[in-house]
């Protein structure tokens, strides 16, 4: 209760009262007291003696009694709290009003415009910190949107702007952002993809670029590649970007059957597809025995893909290759 500014408020403005009264009221009598004797006996003298120290001893009386009203109260009280006597909350109270007092008031107000400041400056924090954290959560988002962005347009432009090797026969072309591969089922190797292979390891000679790869399937290739180390991981590309129609045969032949696609069939032949290795960071390679969990680069890999324009195609097949990235898009024709 104590801790109440209102209540002490109250109590000390009563106890101000009662003090005022205790001094103005008798002296307001003395003064007329005064006032009496100065009209009885010098002006009018016309009142007994009798009358006169009635009157006077009335109002003397009457001032002694508003002297110690105060002085009552006080004593009341003080023997209340002395003897405790009630709950706890009325011996609280008695003892608030003693020691109610101007210091008290404004310690009191002083506390609790700390308290006060203490909440607003606690709150101010707590919002900063949200609003630090809303910040942190846009830009990332700004950034995330602006890669995304960045992403499909270099591959919009992979796709549709490179528009010519319009060449159908013997050729993979692009149009309106899809590949377009023959397909062969013929055996004559003169018409395969693959005669324009270099026997043997394609590097540095290749079909259409240095590695053998078709050249948009490249620009894929590289842009994903990119994106991979940009996520902190790494990928490597089989060297075999043109896989020669020779090649393909001895797989066909020498491989599980349904493993090795028939030749002239495979997109290996055309340099529109790629065997990688997958990194378990920027420079270490993921082993045989990977999962999503020791790999973490091929889980990228396979979750992004489409995002670059690729795909691979055999996680899930019966014949699982999850190594093998082909275009997204692909038409046979
Ligand atoms: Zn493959």
């Amino acid at each position: 209760m104590c801790n109440n500014i209102l209540i002490l408020r109250i109590f000390y403005l009563f106890k101000t009262t009662l003090n005022i009264i205790r001094f103005v009221i008798p002296l307001g009598l003395i003064i007329m007291i005064t006032l009496d004797l100065y009209k009885n006996l010098i002006i009018n003298k016309e009142d007994n003696e009798y009358v006169i120290v009635k009157k006077i001893g009335t109002k003397v009386f009457a001032a002694i009694l508003i002297f110690c009203i105060p002085t009552l109260i006080n004593l009341i009280f003080n023997l209340f709290s002395k003897m405790n006597i009630g709950s706890n909350t009325d011996a609280s109270f008695l003892n608030c009003y003693q020691k109610v007092n101007l210091n008290l008031i404004k310690q009191l107000e002083n506390e609790q415009e700390l308290k006060l400041s203490e909440v607003e400056e606690e709150e101010r924090k707590k919002a900063l910190v949200t609003l630090q954290e809303n910040e942190a959560k846009i830009k990332a988002l700004q950034e995330e949107n602006t890669k995304r962005n960045q992403s499909t347009s270099s591959n919009t432009s992979t796709y549709t702007n490179n528009t010519t090797d319009m060449n159908k026969q013997n050729k993979v072309y692009i149009k309106n952002g899809t590949f377009y591969a023959p397909s062969y089922k013929a055996s004559n190797p003169n018409t395969y993809s693959g005669k324009d292979c270099p026997s043997g390891n394609p590097l540095n000679k290749g079909y259409n670029n240095k590695y053998g790869y078709n050249n948009y399937f490249w620009n894929l290739l590289q842009n994903f590649k990119t994106a991979i180390q940009k996520a902190g991981y790494n990928i490597s590309y089989s060297s075999q970007g043109c896989r020669s129609y020779q090649l393909q045969v001895s797989y066909y032949k020498t491989m599980e059957k349904g493993r090795a696609a028939h030749p002239g069939r495979s997109n290996h032949e055309w340099g529109i597809a790629s065997d990688v290795t997958f990194y378990k960071n920027a420079s270490v390679k993921c082993g045989s025995n990977r999962t999503y969990k020791n790999c973490p680069g091929m889980k990228w890999a396979h979750e992004h893909a489409k995002e670059y324009g690729l795909t691979f195609p055999l996680i899930n097949a019966s014949y699982k290759e999850d190594w093998h990235l082909d275009p997204l898009k692909l038409k046979k024709y």
